[in-house]
Order: C-alpha cells, then sequence, then structure tokens
C-alpha cells in the first residue's frame, strides 16, 4: 500500500533521509522508531509531501511519484491527490479551535470533498461515535482533554477516508493517564484491517499492535523485522543500545 524506494532528502548540507526503501503492506501495521533527530519524521512528512523528498520513488495505493533524477515538484493537483490518499496526525492536536468538534471532523468532507452539510454531519457524528466521543460534538476543542483532542483528530483524519494513516507520535505529548485512550482507538483501527505507519515510542504498543518495526538511525533504516523480535530480540547492536533506553 506504501512504497518507498531510495528516498534522499536533505535539508542544506544536512542528509535526512540517505537512501530509505520501505513497504508497509495493505491492513498492516509498521511501527517507525528511532532516536531523535534520526529522519522519522522527515520520512513521514515525505509520504504526504509536507517534505518533498530531493530523490526517490513513492508510491500511495495506485498512485506513484518519481523524484528520481532530481527535484520535481508535482502540479497542484497531482499534490492535492496524492495528499488524499494519506491522513496525517501530529503530536500536537493541531484541531480549529474556533470550530466546534462536530465541526473539525467535517470541514475537510465539506470544503474539500464538496459532501453536502447533512450527509457530512452524519459522517462526524459517525467517527465521533466510533472514537468514543459522541457526546462531545458541540463542544469547543479547548474545553476537551489532550486525550478527546487526539481523538478528534483522528476521526478528522478518518473523515477524509484515506487509505493510509500516519501517526507521528500521538501520544507524545499527552499526560500518561490519557495515552491508553487515544492508542485503544488507534488498535481498533488496526483491528479494522486500515493501514498504518506510526512513529511511536510506546515499544509494548509497537510490539502488540504492529506487525513490523523499522528502526532508524541517522538517516538509515538500520534493522525491520516482524514487531515481537525486534523489539524483543533485534540483532543489530545499534538497534539494542537504542531499545535498552526503554526497559
Ligand atoms: P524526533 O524523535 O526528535 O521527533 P525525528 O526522528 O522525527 O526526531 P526529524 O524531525 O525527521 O527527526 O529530523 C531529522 C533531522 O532533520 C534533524 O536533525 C532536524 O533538525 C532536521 N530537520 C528536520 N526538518 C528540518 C527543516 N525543515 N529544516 C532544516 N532541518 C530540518
Ligand atoms: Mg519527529
Amino acid at each position: 500500500m506504501i512504497e518507498l524506494v531510495g528516498v534522499r532528502k536533505s535539508f542544506g548540507k544536512l542528509e535526512v533521509l540517505k537512501d530509505i526503501t520501505l513497504g508497509v503492506a495493505k491492513g498492516s501495521v509498521v511501527a517507525l522508531i528511532g532516536p531523535s533527530g534520526s529522519g522519522k519524521s522527515t520520512l513521514l512528512r515525505s509520504i504526504n509531501l509536507l517534505t518533498v523528498p530531493d530523490q526517490g520513488f513513492i508510491r500511495v495505493g495506485e498512485q506513484a511519484l518519481d523524484f528520481t533524477g532530481g527535484h520535481r515538484l508535482p502540479g497542484d493537483r497531482e499534490l492535492a491527490a496524492f495528499r488524499a490518499r494519506t491522513g496525517m496526525v501530529f503530536q500536537n492536536f493541531n484541531l480549529f479551535p474556533h470550530m466546534s468538534v462536530e465541526e473539525n471532523v467535517m470541514s475537510g468532507p465539506v470544503t474539500v470533498l464538496r459532501m453536502p452539510k447533512a450527509e457530512a454531519r452524519l459522517l462526524a457524528h459517525g467517527l465521533l461515535a466510533k472514537v468514543g466521543l459522541a457526546d462531545k460534538a458541540a463542544a469547543q476543542p479547548d474545553k476537551l482533554s489532550g486525550g478527546q483532542r487526539q481523538r478528534v483528530a483522528i476521526a478528522r483524519a478518518l473523515a477524509m477516508k484515506p487509505e493510509v494513516m500516519l501517526f507521528d507520535e500521538a501520544t507524545s505529548a499527552l499526560d500518561p493517564e490519557l495515552v491508553g485512550e487515544v492508542l485503544a482507538v488507534i488498535r481498533s483501527l488496526a483491528a479494522e484491517g486500515m493501514t498504518m505507519l506510526l512513529v511511536t515510542h510506546e515499544m509494548a504498543f509497537a510490539r502488540d499492535v504492529a506487525d513490523r518495526v523499522v528502526f532508524m538511525r541517522d538517516g538509515c533504516v538500520v534493522e525491520e523485522g516482524p514487531a515481537r523480535q525486534m523489539i524483543e530480540a533485534p540483532s543489530q547492536p545499534a538497534t539494542r543500545a537504542f531499545l535498552s533506553h526503554f526497559h
């Protein structure tokens, strides 16, 4: 469902992604782990072109973009179509503060997909129920806990009917007691067969929910493999050293 081949990205002289090749099979969950600055966010952002790669090939579903042979900026329509294939959830729940929860979830379908409001409202209510927030539709985001806001952010991303979901440390900014409710939503999406790539520092979650784990360091994929094996018995010393910080 997601395929990256030879993806490279530099910021000035700093090479942040060095020839990344990676796949996420349809219906599978891949956890991306690695130290701070290893390029995890840049990799995720490259998949929906918030960051445009310098080199490489990226496919999401049926649509592929080829950056080999130099910098190529896709046209606006191609870019929009490509981005619409992915839903992204960030560390800091960036909801629209002036809109209610329901309006936050409806806004993409109404403005981008031109969905009639009544239909979008129905869709929003269904998704809010799915993330356990059916009773918060009319609330303003500032009245919600961090965990609730993050669940609204997930509902909002799902409203665009993405083929894949990308999570960048979706629980890192939350108080510890709120982490579980967000992970539970991600877990239920996994059970439904949603294709997901998630950057996480929750190693137990990666082991239990992901199918595969990818370890990055210094812009490279050092090692990847089945989740349990990667978390409990990685073969590379660098992976073992990184994981030792979590025990
Ligand atoms: P963390 O775990 O701290 O979130 P990360 O693995 O997500 O780290 P990235 O955010 O991808 O790492 O950053 C990788 C490197 O690229 C870092 O050295 C960072 O400072 C640099 N970097 C990221 N975005 C930019 C940018 N827009 N301009 C310049 N440098 C950048
Ligand atoms: Mg990051």
